[in-house]
């Protein structure tokens, strides 16, 4: 199995240390730990998070990223298996500073390494942020088009504490935390798709440019895609519910992982920027699997993450439209717009 020795060792390959890599956690979501002790309080009381989630996010203010990702992992790990998903491959996981949107699995001689992008993680809490602090609407429009603009042409991410609102606190803090991690246990569950189904037995690799040098990934394609999202999904729910999780919420997580890489494909495609052609299907296609998926699993059942699920929805709507003059292509998502129903 990969441990932090080969991810340590991966690093320096690529001329970088650790320090390098962090601190990305915490950003603005230590503003005030105890405003966020009490948001979790709230929603544990009124059922709207369930207590795994809450202990590790108080478990972990004080760590960074990397120790963020082997508890989320071993967690992950240990719930799969006793969902009764055996036999998962050992991966380690750890931050690859590199400002594309995305998960990677590596190969190395001990095993696999899992990599989750600086930026993938940056552009969550930042836009997680603008979708639950109190600001007007007009304005979350304009930042997050920024955020978007500013990420894909220069590689700059605007952290949550250049971001801070004083209305990110408590409660709002406590969704946002609670948005970001589900969509990171998306993105690790599907690269742990792609080991599961030995998409990397035959993989050739190939070099993909980055601001931060060349790194070698392995190529994908669109049938593996799709598969990895299935066996993400069905993993994922199943976990649900053996937490007692809504399915909403894993459907919100998702979905704002989806939506937020659309935007982002979109922009380089539009400004001729799209490096990774390597058959991965649009994220709108994505989109359309996912949510069928979601739909049959039964994803109505909390009205609290619902109305997440649409108010971010109406954003990223908003923010296609400032950005490429239409709304989002909602018949291709297989999508309700929101407020339809
Ligand atoms: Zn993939």
């Amino acid at each position: 199995m990969s441990s932090r020795e080969n991810y340590i060792q991966f690093l320096q390959q690529q001329n970088l240390q650790e320090d390098d890599v962090l601190p990305i956690w915490p950003t603005g979501f230590d503003q005030d730990q105890n405003d966020l002790t009490i948001g979790l309080l709230i929603l544990l009381n009124r059922n709207l998070i369930e207590a795994n989630t809450a202990k590790n996010v108080l478990g972990l203010l004080q760590k960074n990223t990397n120790d963020l990702l082997q508890v989320m992992n071993d967690y992950l790990r240990r719930e799969l298996s006793f969902a009764g998903i055996k036999n998962i491959p050992p991966a380690f996981v750890g931050v690859f500073p590199w400002n594309s949107f995305n998960g990677r699995a590596k190969m190395t001689s001990s095993g696999p390494l899992i990599l989750l992008t600086t930026g993938f993680i940056e552009m969550l809490e930042a836009t997680s942020n603008l979708l639950l602090a109190e600001r007007d609407l007009q304005e979350r429009v304009q930042l997050l088009s920024k955020l978007i603009i500013d990420f894909c042409d220069s590689g700059v991410i605007s952290t949550t504490k250049s971001l801070d609102h004083p209305s990110f606190r408590g409660e709002a803090q406590a969704i946002a935390v609670s948005l970001v991690s589900e969509s990171e246990f998306f993105v690790l569950c599907h690269e742990y798709g792609h080991l599961a189904n030995g998409h990397f037995e035959s993989a050739t690799s190939t070099s993909v440019k980055s601001r931060k040098g060349v790194m070698d990934v392995l190529t994908s394609t669109r049938r593996k895609e799709y598969e990895a999202d299935f066996w993400a999904i069905k993993a994922i729910v199943k976990l649900a519910r053996q937490t007692k999780k809504p399915i909403g919420q894993v459907r919100c997580g998702i979905l704002f992982f989806f939506c937020l890489a659309n935007l982002i494909e979109m922009y380089l495609r539009i400004s001729g920027n799209l490096s990774e052609t390597d058959g991965h299907p649009t994220a709108v296609e994505r989109i359309s699997h996912a949510e069928k998926m979601l739909i049959v699993y039964g994803a109505n059942d909390s009205e609290m993450w619902n109305f997440i699920t649409s108010a971010h929805l109406s954003l990223f709507n908003l923010v296609h439209h400032n950005l490429f003059g239409k709304t989002l292509p909602w018949d291709e998502m297989a999508l309700l717009p929101p407020g339809s129903n």
